[in-house]
């Protein structure tokens, strides 16, 4: 049995290994598979089974490529698959869930930490000499800011929200969640559902964790802005859209938002158009929260048994559309 992987590059840079789907087929992994249907469906051939991380497969490539049955998707987020168009042809999509809670609530945390000591930034400067130049380091370059006492705000309190909650509250910050569905059970003393005003206005930083939905899109622009603190800031490990990037760039310039951490940009790879380049007081990192070795292999390990399942005729983790 041919398995085809579009884009092993993405999920394994050569730290992982294979070996077990490998004893499931005949597996033929693609550093990365360019993106016109096309070329993706000469690199699927008469495989049957493939996987894709980032490639996309539209309606074009699930109806022209001859032998496909099953599609696992080497992510939590399904949207590279016409699922309707698979589901119609009688294709199997799997995806993964939840393999990278830990690694994104660890993530948002380093963006918090970074935007209170910006470790980065003095440690550059140090490199650069400025310590042994200049006796006066205590007030260097940036405010430095204590957690303890400050409200951590967090929009949307599924896994990756109730994860961060945990690490925050280790630091002795007080939490407000503003999610669809309210969940008492998951109140404490200082852990409290609120409505999206209450936490707009109380937060010293809001953090991201709802997905990206006709609803959510553009959360963060200048009306919910002008409701915050002034000189919040602000994190984004979900989805780039939750925000308006030219609204935020304003805020950020004009000191509302005193910071943004986003480890996730409208369109990546981000564009040398994209205005939040402009601005030095916000950190970019290239959507790498979910890629710890650890989380990889989790993704790479359920991947594989979502194959394993499909072949024993009791697939798991099946997209319905
Ligand atoms: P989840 O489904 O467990 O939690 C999402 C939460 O958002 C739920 O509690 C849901 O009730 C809430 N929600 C839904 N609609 C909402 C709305 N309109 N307003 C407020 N809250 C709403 O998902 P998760 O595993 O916690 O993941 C959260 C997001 O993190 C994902 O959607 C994904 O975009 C992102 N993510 C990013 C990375 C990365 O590498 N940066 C990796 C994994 C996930």
């Amino acid at each position: 049995m041919e398995i085809v992987v579009l884009d092993g590059y993405t999920l394994n840079p050569g730290d992982l290994s294979w070996d077990s789907m490998k004893k499931l087929g005949n597996v033929t992994v693609h550093g990365r598979t360019p993106t016109d249907p096309e070329t993706v469906l000469k690199t699927i051939g008469n495989a049957s089974i493939i996987f894709t991380n980032k490639t996309p497969i539209p309606k074009e490539v699930i109806d022209n490529a001859p032998s496909l049955k099953y599609i696992g998707v080497l992510a939590t987020g399904y949207n590279v698959v016409d699922i309707t168009a698979a589901i119609n042809k009688g294709i199997t999509v799997t995806n993964v869930p939840a393999y990278s809670t830990t690694s994104v609530a660890q993530m948002t945390m380093a963006l918090l930490l970074e935007m209170c000591h910006n470790t980065g930034l003095h440690s550059n400067a140090v490199h650069d000499g400025e310590w042994t130049k200049n006796g006066n380091f205590s007030f260097w370059k940036t405010p430095l800011i204590e957690l303890a006492g400050k409200t951590f705000g967090i929009i949307g309190f599924g896994a990756i929200g109730q994860a961060t909650a945990k690490l925050a509250q280790a630091f002795g910050m007080q939490i407000i969640t503003y999610s669809r569905t309210k969940k008492p059970v998951l109140e404490t003393a200082n852990c409290k559902f609120v409505s999206l005003d209450v936490l707009l206005e109380e937060s010293d930083f809001i953090s991201l964790h709802c997905p990206l939905l006709p609803e959510t899109e553009g959360i963060i622009n200048t009306k919910n802005i002008s409701k915050m603190k002034d000189g919040v800031k602000i994190i984004n490990t979900s989805r780039g859209q939750l925000v308006n990037e030219e609204d935020l760039k304003i805020a950020l310039q004009n000191g509302n938002v005193s910071g943004a951490a986003l480890d996730v940009i409208s369109e990546e790879p981000m564009l040398s158009t994209n205005p939040l380049l402009e601005v030095k007081n916000c950190i970019i990192t290239p959507h790498i929260a979910w890629a710890p070795k650890e989380s990889r292999a989790r993704l790479l390990q359920t991947a594989t048994h979502n194959l394993e399942a499909y072949l024993n005729n009791k697939p798991i983790n099946v997209i319905k559309g």
